[in-house]
């Protein structure tokens, strides 16, 4: 970490003000384990204030959020998307520090967070209604209505890419949001609102209340005013937020896991798709929900398919985030330990590891690392073809023909993204019907992030879409007017 780093606040943005908690959390840096920075410890009383000065914001009986038009909307987010990259070094190395994620992957995460805000930007004003045909005598039109009060629980994984994707689409349709962004990482967050707020972002309009999930989150989920709640994070956790909000019929976005497969065939580019299987899985160590975590490849070129890979997986060095190796550490000692015991568990059913990356030798021994690894020899079944590890390993099944391939593609719960390798036109086609998931990559894995692209799952990898025009739109909800003359 850099000394000249600037910590964002301790506290937690309600109405427009930074005030204090009660306590605070300790957040530590995942690449040594040492003590990064103390956050605010929201409770319920904390929560309850943001989301009345959220609603408040929203009604019109604070600030000047309310009145606000879509242009005047548009215009700030746009203005923000430049104020993002002026600040563009200071929240990367946030970013960096707080994650433990590579620089270049850190500074890819806050490029990402602008472009949200200038889509959206450019967006707010071209979202509409539509007129309807319907008897002689009336006319009949729809509005696109915001909400009112967004509730956003989001994980550490991608703290200002997801700041980015949630927030900016709530504020170009017209909403006011209570962010909860979660324990282990939300510096950049922090400053992003610090920066919002700074420039002219009326009060009330974006509240964000830093804390415990079973605390500040839980608390949120379960507010009788929230009108929305969008949740991304783990499926377990999603399903108790969903029944939260339904206790009071609030609508629910979920973004959870993925176990999505890359399926690789004898005649695709293999020149393209290895880097790009490798990139998949060792992306911020493999702490992302639509990580490529299953590589199926067909049996004609299974051998040297695993033999390339190895090589490329041994060459794979971690280090710290500043350090900005292939990998940075995992999040914490608590993913780390969890993902150990499900490793042990695959040796131990003779599972094999057929490469592993290295550990720089200036890596401090309290960071959280694993090494980012290939697994090869997994029974059919097994759990670590099923569940999602939130780590750098990558699981490889062998398939004959496209039907099997097929078959394996939907073999999990899981239907966040898959990857299609492969020149045949009508293969790809059939494929990406036929899979089960909200995105599909033909020839490419992950399109850039695509901020433009609507990204969501199906099953147990949730529902909902954000990203792109379909993400505003999920922020907004339709009124029908019909008029009779
Ligand atoms: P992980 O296990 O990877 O930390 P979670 O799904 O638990 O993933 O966390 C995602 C977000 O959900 C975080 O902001 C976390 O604080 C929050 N969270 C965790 N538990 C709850 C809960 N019971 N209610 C609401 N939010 C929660």
């Amino acid at each position: 970490m850099s000394h000249t780093m600037t910590l964002p606040p301790q506290q937690a943005l309600i109405g427009g003000q930074w005030v204090n908690t009660a306590t605070t959390i300790q957040v530590e840096a995942p690449a040594t384990g040492e003590l990064l920075a103390r956050i605010a410890r929201c409770q319920a009383d904390d929560v309850e204030a943001a989301v009345q000065a959220a609603r408040q914001a929203f009604a019109g009986q604070s600030g000047e959020w309310a009145s606000w038009s879509a242009r005047q909307r548009s215009e700030w987010l746009l203005r923000f998307a430049d104020v993002i990259e002026v600040h563009h070094e200071q929240l990367a190395e946030l970013e960096c520090a707080d994650t433990g994620k590579p620089m270049t992957q850190a500074k890819g995460d806050i490029a990402a967070c602008a472009r949200y805000f200038r889509f959206y930007g450019g967006a707010a004003d071209k979202l509409h209604g539509e007129t309807i045909p319907f008897e002689t005598d009336f006319a009949v039109m729809t509005l696109r209505e915001p909400y009112g009060v967004c509730a956003q629980i989001i994980p550490w994984n991608y703290p200002a890419q997801i700041f980015g994707r949630c927030v900016a689409a709530a504020l170009a349709a017209g909403n006011t949001v209570v962010l909860k962004p979660a324990e282990d990482a939300c510096l950049s967050v922090l400053r992003l609102a610090e920066l919002a707020v700074s420039h002219s972002l009326p009060a009330g309009a974006l509240n964000v209340v830093p804390g415990f999930g079973y605390e500040a989150g839980a608390a949120l989920a379960s507010h009788p005013f929230i009108d929305h709640l969008s949740f991304t994070g783990s499926p377990e956790t999603g399903t108790q937020v969903a029944q939260a909000a339904a206790q009071h019929h609030v609508p629910v976005t979920l973004e959870l896991g993925g176990k999505s497969p890359q399926l690789v065939f004898a005649d695709a580019d293999l020149d393209a798709a290895l880097p790009a299987v490798v990139r998949g899985i060792i992306q911020n160590a493999g702490q992302t929900c639509s990580a490529g975590s299953r590589l199926l490849v067909q049996r004609d070129i299974a051998d040297s398919v695993v033999a390339n890979l190895c090589e490329r997986f041994a060459a794979l060095r971690c280090d710290t985030g500043e350090a900005d190796a292939d990998c940075g550490p995992l999040i914490n000692a608590r993913q780390k330990a969890k993902l150990e015991v499900r490793l042990a568990a695959a040796e131990a059913d003779g599972i094999r590891v057929a490469a592993k990356g290295q550990l720089a030798v200036s890596a401090s021994a309290g960071g959280h690392f694993v090494l980012p690894q290939l697994l090869t020899d997994i029974p059919e079944g097994h759990e670590v073809l099923r569940e999602e590890l939130f780590g750098p390993v990558l699981v490889v099944q062998v398939f004959e023909d496209e039907a099997e391939a097929l078959a394996l593609a939907n073999s999990t719960d899981f239907g966040l993204c898959a990857g299609i390798w492969t020149r045949d036109g009508g293969r790809q086609l059939r494929l990406a019907k036929g899979i089960r998931s909200g995105q599909v990559f033909i020839n490419n894995y992950g399109a850039a992030g695509g901020v433009e692209l609507p990204f969501g799952g199906v099953g147990r990898s949730g529902h909902g879409r954000e990203k792109g025009f379909e993400g505003l739109r999920s922020y907004t909800r339709i009124k029908t007017i019909a008029i009779k003359h």
